[in-house]
């Protein structure tokens, strides 16, 4: 089967490749494959690899559609898939046009990765936030790129994928780049991908290098097709990037199923900053004992990041801030301005942030103390406590920013969250 530039390395449906505009001559020379497969009582999807049974999913027409990969538009067992070859890669040497210095851990670990990629194998980096996990990235995506391999940077969290974008596509600034998440329809392939983990599904054996950043983050964590999307996207080498591994890969590793490069320390060395827990009657009203706490983070921080469970709780907690004199906005999933106010805390336009889980990862701000309220909601999962805590002390200056957890009850989960801390601050493996 020749590969057509257009469509290369792709899985599409026919809606899709009339959206592309591709020409009718091309697919004269492809045999499409039925998107859903019915046998008896199951049926199977090819787009997504999903089994699932035909009784829930009979549309009024009668045709049987994947509840799976729905996302990314239905199909039925009356659609059709079409696969395209993968481009050829040619070997082109690509420079990095990144210039810093790797400290000797993030040596070790960036050899490593460039030893899984050789080896065509998957490996775990599983590096505590702060570590530097991106520049850690830069050999191995080197590597790649120059071998002409196609690469695919993937995160279930679109807020991941728009910070790493700008700092990858620096680091390598000759390479064609594309950043594609939500309802965007199909592109052509670049050699440099950067998308939200579904939008693999519209890729088939297409990339040497499959890089999945923030692993453990919903939905990836909960949903085995986003698994199987990167398994059917890759054509090569697979590398997982998580802070807080979650007991399902930690099990691959203890079985030995899954090689693991370890980073226990941030990049300046430091510990990580150990939560102080605060039990009070009232954590979500911002009373005169939250106020005090709040003054003193800000006493040893010059900005801070305030989590509140929910949309709710944004307004209120941004009123008692301005009571107090702090300057702050207000940051949540649904907030269109969000890319803009996360920049106004990063230049210094504001001092707080108050957001809900969606800052709990991927952004790094200086010298930022951190506020949890309600920290015994069910909401907050111990991974995301360990990731909100991971936003302080991430500076060379200021590594100890302190890390406030309000809340009315000791949970396990907050106790699990402050145990895995400490312990990566000792350097254990569990
Ligand atoms: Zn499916």
């Amino acid at each position: 089967m020749e590969s057509v530039p257009s469509v290369a390395g792709q899985q599409l449906t026919d809606a899709e490749l009339a959206w592309m505009k591709v020409p009718k001559a091309i697919l004269a020379q492809h045999s499409p494959i039925p998107a859903v497969v019915i046998s008896g009582r199951l049926a199977h999807c090819n787009r997504c690899s999903a089994d699932f049974a035909v009784a829930k999913q009979r549309l009024p027409s009668g045709a049987v559609y994947c509840p799976a990969c729905i996302t990314m538009g239905r199909v039925t067992d009356n659609d059709r898939l079409w696969r395209f070859a993968a481009a050829p890669a040619v070997a082109k040497p690509i420079k990095m046009t990144w210039n810093g210095a790797l400290t000797s851990a993030q040596e070790r670990v960036a050899a490593e990765l460039v030893e899984t990629y050789d080896a065509r194998s998957t490996r775990l980096l599983w590096a505590v936030t702060g570590a530097g996990k991106t520049e850690m990235l830069f050999r191995v995506l080197e590597r790649a790129l120059s071998d002409g391999q196609r690469v695919a940077i993937v995160s279930p969290r679109i807020d991941v994928i728009l910070e790493l974008a700008p700092r990858i596509g620096a680091a390598f600034a000759s390479v064609a780049l594309a950043v594609r998440y939500g309802e965007s329809g199909p592109v052509p392939v670049t050699q440099l991908l950067l998308a939200t983990v579904h939008q693999l599904l519209r890729y088939h054996k297409a990339f040497g290098l499959i890089i999945v950043d923030e692993v453990d983050a919903f939905p990836f964590s909960s949903d085995p097709m986003m698994e199987l999307a990167v398994r059917n996207a890759s054509a090569g080498s697979v590398i997982y990037l998580t802070a807080t591994p979650g007991n399902r890969l930690l099990r691959e590793v203890r079985r030995g199923r899954l090689a693991v490069s370890y980073l226990p320390r941030r990049f300046h060395g430091q510990p990580l900053p150990v939560p102080r827990v605060r039990i009070m009657k009232q954590p979500a009203v911002v009373d005169a004992k939250v106020r005090a706490i709040i003054s003193r983070v800000m006493k040893t921080s010059a900005k801070m990041l305030v989590f509140v469970p929910a949309v709710v709780h944004l307004r209120p907690v941004q009123q008692a801030l301005a009571q107090m004199g702090i300057n702050s906005l207000t940051v949540h999933a649904g907030e269109p301005a969000r890319k803009e106010r996360v920049n106004a805390l990063r230049t210094g336009k504001v001092s707080v942030l108050v957001t809900t889980t969606i800052l709990e990862r991927g952004v790094t701000f200086y010298n930022c103390g951190v506020v949890v309220l309600q920290a015994d909601v069910p909401i907050f999962s111990t991974s995301a406590l360990v990731q909100m805590a991971g936003r302080a002390g991430r500076s060379r200056e200021h590594p100890d920013d302190p890390v406030e957890f309000l809340c009315t009850n000791y949970t396990r989960t907050i106790h699990a969250a402050i145990q895995q801390i400490k312990m990566l601050n000792r350097k254990d493996l569990p």
